[in-house]
């Protein structure tokens, strides 16, 4: 293979800050890295107080359980996102309720918002999907219209912004992953924000097994082991000190690719990530989408990029409400257009440009060349 879908990059401070905390002896859960990195994380996305915890997924649970959601609760989800996100409602005991999402941004609107809304909605889970802003501002102004929180899922776009405020501004809560391929990573973690310091409170304690901070095997809550380890904050720390390199290195990467697969947009055969006016997008994952064909053609394509070229590629997720575990009757079809025809491309800090244009020239030729073609 000569290009793989994604790869960590390792540039900074990472390696340093590893020996420093091994040669400390703080390996487990508690240890100074961890608290630098919830200093450092919360100051580059301008965010109060960070919670650094074991996954994303993880910091999902947390949060949702902190905002009081009990079984018999709906939260509305988009049913074009990773599974972790209805999981982590499932194990609240809620209902995750799905919603459509938009075929040019891919992203929740309030428009399919309110097509999902029931007397039992509390939530509302706003996935910023590839590193692109949903529509926050609209979406925080209906869930205060309608009493309900908004937590947003940052876990693709980690220091994008919309009108200048970092996506995670927005919610009553926000979660963020530090997974091998996002943006800023620490291998598994991840990190909560939430707007109330009681539910930072709550949170805190939850993640150390519901432990009262002032008394010793006093366990308040039902509690989980969430915690972050201090040599994967280290690793964070390291990573976020070249946050906006990433970035930056993101933005060049997907700028390139548009610039390069235009002509096939203008001939109708694809569509390209957008970055809406007052958007500013980390493109976690550069992607395109097919205009037609179904999954069958998306995968012979995506199958001759890696046989003849040597590219990875992946497809996009799987609509939620197509899952067996979470299937029920009811149909989106923008979301499963998506399903069907997303093809992710490489897409990592230090891919060269050169790189780029091969990669381009290589998915030209499996798109117009596949006999498939409409
Ligand atoms: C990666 C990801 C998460 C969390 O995943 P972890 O692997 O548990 O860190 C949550 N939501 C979305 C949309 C993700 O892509």
């Amino acid at each position: 293979m000569r290009f793989q879908t994604s790869r960590p990059a390792l540039a900074g401070n990472e390696m340093r800050y590893v020996q420093e905390a091994v040669a400390g002896g703080w390996i487990s859960g508690h240890g100074s890295f961890v608290t630098r990195f919830e200093n450092e994380v919360s100051r580059f996305l301008n965010l109060e107080d960070g919670i650094a915890v074991s996954s994303g997924t993880a910091a999902l649970q947390l949060a949702i359980r902190a905002l009081g959601t009990k079984p018999g609760d709906e939260v509305i989800v988009p049913s074009f996102t990773f599974v972790a996100c209805p999981n982590a409602v499932y194990y609240s005991g809620a209902r995750p309720v799905f919603a459509d999402c938009d075929p040019v941004t891919r992203n929740l609107t309030v428009e399919s918002i309110r097509a999902s809304l029931t007397p039992r909605t509390r939530g509302v889970m706003l996935v910023h999907l590839f590193g692109l802003p949903g529509p926050s501002d609209v979406v925080r102004q209906f869930c205060t219209e309608h009493q309900l929180w908004l937590l947003e899922d940052c876990a693709h776009s980690f220091g994008a912004r919309l009108n200048g405020m970092c996506t995670g501004s927005f919610g009553d809560a926000a979660c963020f992953s530090f997974f091998a391929n996002k943006v800023v990573s620490t291998g598994e973690g991840g990190m909560v924000f939430l707007k109330e310091p009681e539910k930072r409170e709550l949170v805190r304690c939850l993640r150390e097994q519901g432990m009262d901070p002032c008394r010793r095997h006093w366990h308040l809550h039902h509690g989980y082991n969430a915690r972050m380890h201090n040599l994967a904050a280290a690793v964070g720390c390291g990573q976020v000190e070249m946050a906006a390199y990433h970035i930056e290195e993101r933005r060049r990467i997907a700028h390139r690719y548009c610039r390069n697969l235009k002509r096939l947009e203008e001939a109708g055969d694809i569509l390209l990530p957008v970055e809406p006016p007052g958007c500013f997008s980390v493109y976690w994952l550069f992607s395109l989408v097919l205009r037609a064909g179904g999954s069958m053609r998306r995968e012979h394509i995506r199958r001759r990029a890696l046989e003849e070229f040597g590219i990875e590629t992946r497809p996009f997720y799987t609509p939620m409400h197509r899952l067996p575990i979470y299937q029920d009757g009811t149909s989106f079809p923008n979301s499963e257009f998506l399903g069907d025809h997303g093809i992710v491309l490489p897409t990592y800090s230090k891919l060269k440009d050169e790189e780029v244009d091969e990669i381009s020239q290589a998915m030209t030729v499996c798109i117009c060349g596949d006999g498939l073609r409409p």
